[in-house]
């Protein structure tokens, strides 16, 4: 397996591959890999018969108070993990690689808008731009994403619609720990006090999900009751709790599929996301 820092290495790699008819797969990542991360190389090694990962915390979709400095980094452990998983390449550019003096950014309206997008204005122009970067240089068949960023995959699927790429987007079930915890590199950040009150989010989620099957019609009374279980939990701030369309993000009154119930909480400073949806 090779660490790759610059687009033309890269370019040059994937022409060979193409060149003899090879598959690619691509893995966006920001590093710093955990079982989740490894469930979609997992997939991509499977389906594809060359693999890049790529590990580069995108500068453009943090916003100014974000945790872009602190966010947990190891490119040795990475690289371990993508040789071990069977991965081909991890490309692990500079930020001056990336950008350089770029001027256009790939920004989608509506979508965007809402739930992360409400705290966050800028980060999925970020990442749409870094995405859309990767898949011009790695021009792969399949790229692979996880539902625990559900807003992210609904939007690199609306993107890849709107733009003409002619990559298949494979979205990839949430990997949690044992106790229920979404597994997340920024779960890191948290203390052992906070590690176990972060468990409120997929208790009340789980709460949520039960509902649902039980047949509860009301998007109104799912978002209180996964709420009330969060907030039994003193360190837990929430963000946004909703419920909506899984096509098109939009608020529901009443449950209808693909249906999407995202949460994001703060515990401590540390903002975590997690979700379920029923398709
Ligand atoms: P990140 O490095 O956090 O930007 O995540 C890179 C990719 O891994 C995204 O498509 C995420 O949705 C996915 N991912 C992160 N955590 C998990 C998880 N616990 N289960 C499944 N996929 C995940």
């Amino acid at each position: 397996m090779r660490i790759i820092k610059k687009i033309d290495e890269l370019r040059a790699v994937v022409k060979d591959w193409k060149k003899n008819g090879l598959s690619v797969g691509l893995v966006p990542t920001m590093g710093y890999l955990h079982e989740g991360h490894k469930s979609l190389i997992d997939r991509a090694v499977s389906e594809n018969d060359r693999v890049v990962v790529s590990d580069f915390v995108n500068p453009t979709q943090f916003g100014p108070n974000e945790d872009l400095e602190t966010y947990p980094r190891d490119i040795n452990a990475d690289a371990a993990l993508c040789e071990a998983a069977g991965a081909d390449v991890i490309f692990n550019p500079e930020a001056e690689e990336m950008y350089r003096d770029a001027l256009t950014t790939v920004n989608m309206t509506k979508i965007t808008e809402v739930l992360c997008g409400k705290t966050r204005p800028t980060h999925f122009a970020g990442v749409c731009t870094v995405v859309s970067k990767l898949f011009n240089i790695v021009t792969p068949d399949r790229a692979y994403f996880g539902q625990k960023d559900a807003q992210q995959l609904c939007v690199i699927r609306k993107m890849v619609s709107d733009l003409n790429f002619d990559i298949e987007i494979v979205g990839c079930p949430i990997v949690r720990e044992a106790d229920g915890l979404a597994k997340s590199s920024r779960n890191t950040y948290l203390s052992r006090e906070e590690r176990q009150a972060a468990l409120c989010i997929s208790r009340g989620l789980n709460i949520g999900k039960g509902m649902v099957e039980g047949g509860e019609e009301s998007a109104a009374a799912v978002i209180e009751a996964v709420e009330n279980e969060i907030r039994r939990e003193p360190l837990a701030r929430i963000d946004y709790v909703e419920a909506v369309d899984y096509n098109d993000l939009k608020p529901l009154v009443k449950i209808q599929k693909p249906f999407l119930c995202a949460a994001a909480v703060y515990i401590g400073k540390t903002r975590l996301i997690d979700n379920f949806i029923v398709e």
